[in-house]
């Protein structure tokens, strides 16, 4: 048997890389978490050869401390939980310290920040997990973000990569989801010089639906409001005459955060009963909010799994708010345009 020795921490990134940096879009997912948590208004994302070769996200959030840049791309190092307590409460998307070494470990990452406009920000340059470089540098307020060859010391994981189309529609659909759950930040994805997404930020959710699958279908929508002990519900869901073909449509919604929850889009279909064609889903956001202290994030290292303690309570909440929204819709005669 060989010695055992401790992972160099360039490596040690490399392998939890593995687990959180699936594809460009688990980068634009992770930066854009970033910004949010940081309270940023405007988010821009830019992409070239759907993240591949370059993915650039831009906020105007609160930045990092000259002091602190360093240490942000040093794995478990964060600013967003400190006891165990917190671990139990978490209130940001992010949590886990790992996504900016993360990144780092596989492509070429510049990071330029500043807390304040016009102050003297600070700029670092990793390839590859290896610091290159850091100063100072003139900054606008927020973080900026340049991310290029993606996977370029990992050829395994670049091989592995889907067609472009692919890649593309993974990165819209994440950041889909983001917009959906904070409709009072102003996001724009640029692919090239093509514009793919836009949402203003006045915190109007249907808006944000209009922008992701147009005016027309927006319309098409019906709002749900709803609230018991343990949960809030608001959001919009279809009528059952706008459907999509699968289950993808559907966005659920936990305390900001876009949860891949099975039985729950299964609830909110339930709540149709038998109005929606066999093989036909609805479109719907259901934003959802609860007791931090039920909901566990901790679950999987690209956090869009949770465990929930009162699970099939929040499924019969569900499936009853969207039963009586569609059975309430049911009882305005026939011609009534809803909108
Ligand atoms: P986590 O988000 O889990 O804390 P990250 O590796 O994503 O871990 O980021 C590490 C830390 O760097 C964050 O806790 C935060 O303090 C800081 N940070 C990262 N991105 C930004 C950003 N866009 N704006 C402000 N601070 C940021
Ligand atoms: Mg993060």
């Amino acid at each position: 048997m060989a010695q055992i020795q401790m992972l160099s921490e360039v490596l040690a990134n490399q392998i939890t890389a593995g687990e959180v940096v699936e594809r460009p879009a688990s980068v634009v997912k992770e930066l854009v978490e970033n910004a949010i948590d940081a309270h940023a208004e405007h988010i821009d994302i830019i992409v070239e050869d759907a993240g591949v070769s370059k993915i650039r996200v831009i906020d105007d959030g609160d930045g990092i401390k000259n002091d602190q840049v360093e240490l942000a791309f040093q794995r478990h190092a964060t600013s967003k939980i400190l006891t165990q307590r917190d671990l139990f409460h978490v209130a940001s998307l992010g949590f886990r310290g790992e996504a900016l070494p993360s990144i780092a470990s596989v492509s070429d990452v510049q990071l330029v920040t500043a807390q304040q406009d016009a102050s003297q920000g600070m700029q670092v340059h990793y390839e590859g997990g290896t610091l290159l470089e850091a100063g100072s540098a003139a900054a606008r307020k927020g973080t900026d973000v340049t991310v290029k060859n993606l996977f370029f010391n990992t050829p395994a994981r670049l091989k592995y990569l889907k067609s472009q189309a692919t890649e593309l529609a993974k990165i819209v659909e994440v950041l889909n989801h983001l917009a959906l759950s904070y409709p009072q930040v102003a996001l724009r994805l640029r692919h090239g010089h093509k514009e793919i997404l836009r949402t203003v930020g006045n915190g109007d959710l249907q808006q944000v639906l209009a922008a992701i699958y147009g005016v027309q279908q927006a319309r098409k929508m019906l709002a749900l409001q709803a609230e018991d002990n343990d949960f809030r519900l608001s959001g919009y869901t279809s009528l059952p005459e706008l459907t999509r073909a699968n289950r993808s449509y559907i966005a659920i919604l936990i305390n900001g955060r876009f949860v891949k929850q099975f039985q729950l889009t299964n609830a909110l279909i339930k709540g149709y009963g038998s109005k929606l064609m066999v093989g036909r889903y609805p479109i719907a956001a259901l934003q959802i909010e609860m007791d931090p202290t039920l909901v566990d994030v901790n679950v999987h290292p690209q956090k869009n799994e949770v465990r929930l303690s009162k699970e099939d309570e929040l499924e019969a909440f569900i499936e009853e708010t969207v039963r009586l929204r569609i059975q309430q819709e049911n009882l305005i005669p026939d011609g009534y345009q809803n909108y």
